[in-house]
């Protein structure tokens, strides 16, 4: 006989164990499908104020605060050798009256806390198996697990990765595109306090990014061209620990790499919708993009607090046959617009040609001298909508250079 639940989360990365977490808080009985993650990843993420605010409502930051480090400060530094070169441009979370911008978290850290969550919710079955079919009808999703057990909900988030099976089950196409870099991450001790600044290197090969840890630790997320991640990735501890001090023109004193760089190579996707019907798709399942400006994970969140507002309602047992569809709407706008600034400021990156070297390098000028619009850039940044529901009073304050 098949278990009946109100949600099926396939799934069990970030997204997934959040979206669960969530779902199960605002009263529903959930099942999460998907095999534990090993703990093997060696990146980590930066959660921004929104996404935090989120993480402490569902009761998940207090064990997990004293394993990330604020970051009050993210600098901009042009380390091109172009002719044109952008002025090194610095956002103060103190500037929009924030103590941190957002904490860096490891993934291992956090995944260890999402599960522990999920194992004491009362309202959760956790299957860790794969899901192998997955049938969205008009009335109820079934879902067939390995072992032949199969599993009844009313509805079912796809929170399965990039090459989700729930996706492709509800027959709902992809955009792909890809990129010719790879990201190399590792975590690193260094003798000079980082005073939880982030800096951001922009190179001609793409962003090399150090974001604090707590204590003399940082994590670096060095995106690269391919051939450069094998080299990079064969280097012995105390080679790459000398690179990695070179390029940060020594500014955090001596380096020395944790455990050798882990490569991540890097591509684009969209789904051609969020949802629809019974079915909507979360995390990377729905979307995927180069690690800049830490959006990733972030836009997925977002995505979680979409569902809660059509999935949780007290009022109604049963969840309406056209909340994908509510999702697919709600969601566009957000995940168009983030997926095509990433692009954007990557391409400029990547790019030779002159006049788009111009327009970066203006566009960070501009960042650097006019302090209302850094002050919009940093609100989107940590809550989208919040810098434009703000617009009329910033321009209103008189435009100063800086
Ligand atoms: C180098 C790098 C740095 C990043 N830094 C940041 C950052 O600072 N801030 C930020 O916000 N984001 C960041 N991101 C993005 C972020 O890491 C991803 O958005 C996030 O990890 C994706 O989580 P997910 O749960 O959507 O997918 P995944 O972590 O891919 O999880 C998908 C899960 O589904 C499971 N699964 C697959 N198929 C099935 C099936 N058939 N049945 C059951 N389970 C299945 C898989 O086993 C897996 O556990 C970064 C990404 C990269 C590459």
């Amino acid at each position: 006989m098949s278990q009946q639940f109100d949600i099926a989360v396939i799934g069990a990365g970030p997204a997934g164990q959040i979206a669960a977490i969530a779902m199960a808080r605002g009263g529903r009985r959930v099942v999460l499908i998907g095999p534990e993650p090993d703990g093997s990843d060696r990146r980590t993420t930066a959660l921004m104020d929104q996404s935090l605010t989120m993480i402490e409502r569902l009761g998940l930051w207090q064990d997990l605060k004293a394993r990330a480090a604020p970051l009050q400060v993210m600098q901009i530094i042009d380390g091109t050798k172009r002719l044109l070169r952008a002025p090194t441009v610095a956002f103060r979370s103190a500037e929009i009256g924030l103590d941190a911008f957002g904490y860096n978290v490891p993934n291992a850290a956090l995944i260890e806390r999402l599960s522990k969550a999920v194992a004491e919710e009362g309202l959760i079955t956790r299957k860790p198996l794969s899901a192998e079919t997955i049938h969205v009808g008009r009335d109820a999703v079934i879902v067939g697990l390995g072992g032949g057990e199969t599993v009844t909900a009313d509805f079912v988030i796809g929170a399965d990765g990039r090459r989700s099976k729930t996706r492709e089950s509800a027959g709902v196409g992809v955009k792909t595109w890809s990129y010719p870099q790879t990201a190399v991450v590792m975590n690193f001790t260094h003798s000079l306090p980082h005073q939880n600044i982030s800096t951001e290197f922009h190179t001609e090969s793409g962003p090399f990014t150090q974001v604090p840890l707590p204590g003399l630790r940082s994590s670096l997320v060095w995106v690269v061209a391919p051939q450069e991640a094998e080299r990079l990735t064969g280097l012995t501890s105390e080679e790459l620990s000398l690179e990695v001090e070179g390029r940060m023109q020594s500014m955090l004193g001596k380096v020395t790499v944790e455990d050798g760089g882990q490569s991540w190579p890097l591509s684009g996707m969209t789904a051609t919708r969020y949802g629809q019907g019974r079915v909507a798709f979360i995390g990377e399942a729905g979307h995927a993009f180069p690690p800049i400006g830490a959006q990733g994970l972030n836009l997925s969140l977002r995505d979680i607090a979409a569902l809660e507002e059509i999935l949780i309602d007290p009022s109604s047992a049963s969840i309406p046959g056209d909340s994908g569809d509510r999702f697919d709407r709600k969601r566009r706008l957000d995940i168009a617009s983030r997926t095509a600034s990433v692009d954007l400021l990557n391409r400029s990156l990547l790019s030779g040609l002159l006049p788009v070297q111009m327009l970066r390098a203006a566009g960070l000028q501009v960042l650097a001298s006019v302090a209302p619009l850094r002050n919009l850039v940093m609100q989107e940044g940590v809550a989208p909508g919040r810098g434009l529901k703000s617009l009329p009073s910033l321009l209103r304050k008189k435009v100063g250079r800086q």
